[in-house]
């Protein structure tokens, strides 16, 4: 992709009716995304899935758990017994909102994937992936955005999947009757949280008049963004570093124009916003004017991932 895009993709609406658009129209793909928790692609990058929905792409959400091992920020939104189901329904109701045609869970519980047989974890992955036949994938990166265990441990299984799906001899048993084949996902991404281009974005939603907390606040006021191995005084994961350094990232997806449903999406993970005044945290304004920017990094077979400090090498469109 080259920085021509920039100017291609921000007016290339394509006519739904008009079947030859269609068949040339890249954005026209399934889009599978393998993550660890209900709201991991809400909180991310539900901008360019509902962006890419709305563009005819089919999306499919694979989750590895149902929540329920986080801590509740109102108890009287779910209990310990009920917070894997409400966090369940959280999701599929942001599925609605994005566009999503599917939301798959995998039924490992929340904080325990570390330690779950691996190939098996994998061999799920794969069985969807020869399913659905995606034309991307989407994970976190082995970073696992701030270190979570679990957010680790699904990007390593996203690329392990990519591989074994397309290949004949993993998993033969999901091949014996026929009914599957192998299939070769054109891409993989993980997403980059990238702390410079957030750290700019928040200073823009900051002169909208919003007082960052958190680790908004950090990015803004309090830590060397360039430095690979801060600690994070916000970050859950003691000694874990909280995204990446900007030069991680090589594709960037504009979601202006999507901001309405990003924030609906997040609204929905009510039991993950640690406040029920959540205009405090998130409006659509800001998506739609200074945190409009959805970053990944594309992966290379061999699991390298091309990295570029200047923002106009950044593709455009997944
Ligand atoms: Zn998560």
């Amino acid at each position: 992709m080259t920085s021509s895009n920039v100017r291609q993709s921000s007016t290339f609406i394509p006519d739904p009716s008009d079947l030859q658009l269609k068949t040339q129209n890249s954005k026209l793909i399934t889009i599978m995304t393998i993550l660890a928790h209900p709201d991991d692609e809400t909180f991310a990058f539900s901008g360019t899935l509902a962006k890419y929905a709305a563009q005819g792409a089919r999306i499919i959400c694979v989750c590895a758990t149902r929540g329920e091992g986080g801590d509740i920020s109102d108890l009287s939104d779910a209990t310990k017994e009920t917070l894997g189901q409400v966090r369940e329904a959280e999701l599929r109701a942001a599925a609605a909102v994005i566009g999503a045609a599917e939301v798959i869970f995998l039924d490992y519980i929340d904080g325990t994937l570390h330690t779950v047989d691996f190939d098996e974890l994998v061999g799920k992955a794969v069985r969807l992936i020869r399913q659905y036949r995606p034309d991307v994938l989407i994970s976190f990166g082995p970073e696992g955005v701030y270190g979570h265990l679990d957010h680790i441990t699904m990007s390593k299984a996203a690329f392990a999947a990519w591989h074994a799906a397309a290949d004949p001899a993993a998993y033969p048993e999901q091949l014996a009757d026929g009914s599957l084949s192998p299939h070769q996902a054109d891409r993989l991404y993980y997403f980059v949280f990238g702390r410079q281009t957030l750290a700019r974005q928040m200073q823009q939603v900051a002169e909208l008049g919003w007082t960052p907390v958190g680790w908004a606040a950090d990015l803004i006021n309090e830590v060397d963004l360039a430095a690979e191995n801060t600690n994070w005084a916000s970050v859950a994961q003691p000694g874990a570093m909280l995204g990446s350094t900007d030069d991680h990232i090589n594709t960037a997806i504009d979601i202006r124009g999507y901001g309405d449903k990003k924030h609906a999406a997040i609204m929905c993970h009510r039991t993950q916003l640690h406040t029920h005044e959540p205009q405090r945290y998130f409006i659509p304004a800001w998506f739609d004017n200074a945190y409009h920017l959805e970053t990944f990094a594309r992966v290379n077979p061999d699991g390298t991932t091309h990295h570029t400090s200047d923002p106009a090498e950044w593709a455009t469109e997944l």
